[in-house]
């Protein structure tokens, strides 16, 4: 018979996730001969063997992958052949791999969990286990290549079993960087109080603290959480004061799906996203208030899986002591602050919350906060990208020079492109905390020495005081400032690899405009390498400037203010002395300290103001959350919106909307439906009124406002029957924390105002 061999090359994530023993086996299944190594490009194959058996081979290298692999693309170019017997794992090739390939951190992965409560392993409850599907991966990398000297495994040395492990191809360890067992690996400590505890002892003692409804700080796999019993209401009252977090929700870790589901609704893509090798939160709807301290007044509860071999230890010593219960797990940090990574900073910054501590010796090197993640119009969603998902690229639809974005101030990431990939950093957080600040200057530095880049532009916020901007004014190079909202819509263009013209609706808290005044509900065109804005919500005076954030009443006040006497009878004004109303009606009609605003997210707080949701907010977003959770029907009369244009721009007037949600003042639920309903209908009348301006067909949607699902599906169905294409982001989060991707791709592909 003839036998061809072949030369296939694949690209993805392919490294560090059992690749090559993969196709090892693949290979012996289909009779074939050759060999498979790691190269700078991902994976590359020789394989000889019948035609019809190399067709088969090529075809499951497609179908069949490892979970935690990623396949973007096989190629395969036709060579002589060469004859020989076997198929070997050839040692890594030529340049080192490049970054590209470092995967991202792998939850525990099926196999290891039932080796893990299997009692005859010899890693029985071992918190340390993994292998070439799981594990710590980015976490533990301080340079590259991946290899074990460099991570911070480097300093444990291998057992003679893990050793034979580690260099047998057919096994599930083959090469996992990470490999260690209790003889060999990291061991976890338990501190409390004066005593120190190591090994399966500390795991117990852990367990009986919990029970017994204490907090702990946990040594995890990106940082430390703060941990505790969900059912218990004053454990949890307690870590809110410390962690000075009066609301917003924390999110719970659940033994098992079946324990989510008896919490929670979870759909199909739900349960594939909870058990998935990313792990993230999910955001469940729930089945009743259960632990409602873990998330009050809201009707989603932040749920995750035991993802680390710690976890699970843990979880199945609690259920031998009687306990199955959720365990709330929310960041080890201090209000905005980053994520604790050593025991020394747990002392000093969260001494006061947690009343014990479980550490553990193997070094966390890069910082990274739990991913967070929603199911919408039918897909998953990220309102947080960090664990699971860094430093997976995102794949643009062209290459450039290397773009350093640095983001905004809320929910900062930033974002380096190299080639046509663009890395996001794991989720920084609230760049006007000091600590934050350092967090991304640290991390920049070891994003690029992994990566290898060295940034000529950097592009930031167009706002002249934001930290973010302040940061990139300091790095050496050209700069090049973006307006906040062109970069969320061109987040949504560079995930989609949009070139042509399209629409776009931005809908967020807040973002300095071209004028100097605070946008945040703008329609925008992009055209032929430029943008320019072409509607917006009508302008409204904001009294106190940022202090309408967080009192969110001086929104409504404002909004109302057009309505004479209102005010008066509105009962969300119930305890702000009239001294101070009158004070602020001054301040609008001369319009100091009263910035005007087109910002979105302060219409859905005065509306939630009005329906009598609350009047003050501790935590952004908070207000239009508790709107959407009252959501429950459409069939409702929506509200009516102006529509006009005005020197050329569509303007959105929510004031029909502001005095409908008056007169229904009170009836939060009818509120909420009308007002959703009703702005989603005006949105999709303004888009489609440019549309047929511009005969654009396709629209993106983006800002944080669009984290509100109730909203985004509303628009999707209203533009789709419109016979609009709306495009709305997926790899990165729609709120600030995508912004930077959109940044970079302003700068790569040369935008102009
Ligand atoms: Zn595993
Ligand atoms: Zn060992
Ligand atoms: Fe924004």
């Amino acid at each position: 018979m003839l036998f061809v061999r072949k030369k296939i090359s694949v690209r993805g994530v392919v490294q560090g996730v059992g690749f090559r023993p993969h196709i090892y086996k693949l290979a012996g299944l289909h009779s074939i001969d050759g060999w498979v190594k790691n190269d700078a490009s991902g994976v590359t194959i020789e394989a000889e063997g019948a035609p019809a058996a190399i067709a088969a081979f090529i075809k499951d290298i497609k179908l069949k992958k490892p979970a935690a692999s990623r396949v973007d693309s096989v190629s395969a170019s036709e060579m002589k052949p060469a004859g020989g017997c076997g198929f070997t794992i050839a040692k890594s090739g030529g340049r080192a791999p490049s970054a590209a390939m470092i995967p991202a951190d792998l939850a525990l992965c099926p196999d290891c969990r039932g080796e893990l409560l299997d009692p005859c392993d010899r890693r029985y409850l071992y918190p340390f286990t993994n292998c070439t599907n799981c594990g710590p991966r980015f976490t533990i990398v301080r340079s590259v290549p991946y290899d074990r000297p460099a991570t911070t495994m480097a300093g444990f040395k291998m057992c003679s079993a893990c050793r034979a492990e580690y260099g047998n191809p057919l096994d599930r360890r083959f090469h996992a960087q990470p490999n260690a067992c209790p003889v060999c690996g990291p061991a976890v400590a338990l501190h409390s109080g004066t005593k120190v505890m190591s090994g399966p002892a500390a795991l117990e003692k852990t367990a009986e603290l919990i029970i017994a409804g204490k907090v702990g700080a946990l040594r995890s796999l990106g940082g430390f959480h703060l941990c505790c019993r969900a059912d218990g209401v004053k454990t949890v009252a307690a870590l809110r004061r410390a962690k000075e977090r009066p609301h917003k929700p924390f999110a719970v870790m659940v033994a098992s799906p079946a324990a989510a589901r008896r919490i929670c609704f979870v759909s199909k893509l739900e349960a594939a996203a909870l058990s998935s090798p990313e792990a993230p939160v999910v955001m469940l709807r729930r089945r009743s208030r259960a632990f409602e301290a873990a998330a009050p007044g809201l009707s989603r509860l932040g749920v995750m899986l035991p993802y680390t071999p710690l976890h699970a230890a843990l979880f199945e010593l609690l259920s031998k002591k009687g306990f199955n219960g959720p365990l709330v797990m929310t960041s080890g940090n201090f209000r905005d602050e980053p994520i604790c990574r050593d025991s020394l900073e747990v002392k000093q910054r969260l001494g006061g919350v947690a009343s014990f501590s479980l550490s553990h010796n193997r070094p966390i090197h890069n910082r990274v906060d739990d991913s967070v993640a929603f199911e919408a119009a039918g897909e998953l969603r990220l309102a947080r990208r960090a664990r699971g998902f860094v430093p997976a690229a995102v794949r643009l639809s062209s290459g450039g020079g290397s773009v350093l974005a640095c983001g905004a101030d809320l929910k900062n990431t930033f974002c380096l492109t190299r080639g046509d990939e663009a890395f996001l950093s794991p989720h920084i957080g609230d760049l006007s905390e000091p600590r934050n600040q350092d967090f991304f200057r640290e991390t920049l530095a070891k994003m690029r020495g992994l990566l290898r880049v060295s940034p000529a532009v950097t592009v930031h916020d167009l706002h002249p005081l934001y930290a973010s901007s302040a940061l990139a004014r300091g790095l050496p190079g050209k700069k090049i400032p973006v307006q906040h909202h062109a970069a969320h819509a061109l987040s949504v263009a560079a995930e989609h690899k949009l070139d042509g013209p399209f629409l776009a609706a931005v809908f967020d808290g807040t973002g300095y405009g071209l004028d100097g005044r605070v946008w945040g509900g703008e329609f925008l065109i992009f055209s032929a390498g430029r943008w320019n804005r072409a509607g917006r919500l009508k302008y409204f005076r904001l009294p106190g400037g940022e202090a309408a954030v967080h009192e969110i009443w001086r929104s409504a006040f404002s909004l109302l203010s057009s309505m004479p006497g209102a005010w008066r009878c509105a009962p969300f004004l119930r305890g702000v002395p009239a001294g101070n109303l009158r004070a602020l009606s001054r301040m609008l009609e001369s319009g100091l300290n009263s910035p005007e605003t087109s910002s979105m997210g302060r219409l859905f707080d005065a509306v939630s103001c009005l329906a009598g949701i609350r009047r003050e907010v501790t935590y952004e977003g908070q207000a239009p959350m508790e709107l959407e959770s009252l959501f429950k029907t459409r069939r409702r009369d929506p509200y009516k919106f102006g529509l006009s244009r005005q020197n050329g721009l569509l303007i959105l007037d929510p004031s029909p909307a502001v005095r409908g949600a008056f007169a229904d003042r009170g009836k939060a639920r009818l509120v909420s439906e009308r007002f959703h309903c009703g702005l989603a209908r005006a949105s999709v009348a303004a888009l489609k009124d440019l549309s047929s301006g511009t005969g654009i067909k396709k629209v993106c949607l983006s800002g944080g406002v669009f984290q509100n699902r109730t909203l985004l599906e509303l628009m999707l169905e209203g533009l789709h029957k419109a016979g609009l294409r709306a495009f709305i982001n997926r790899q990165v989060p729609a709120n600030d924390g995508g912004l930077s991707l959109g940044q970079a791709w302003y700068a790569l592909k040369g935008y102009r105002t």
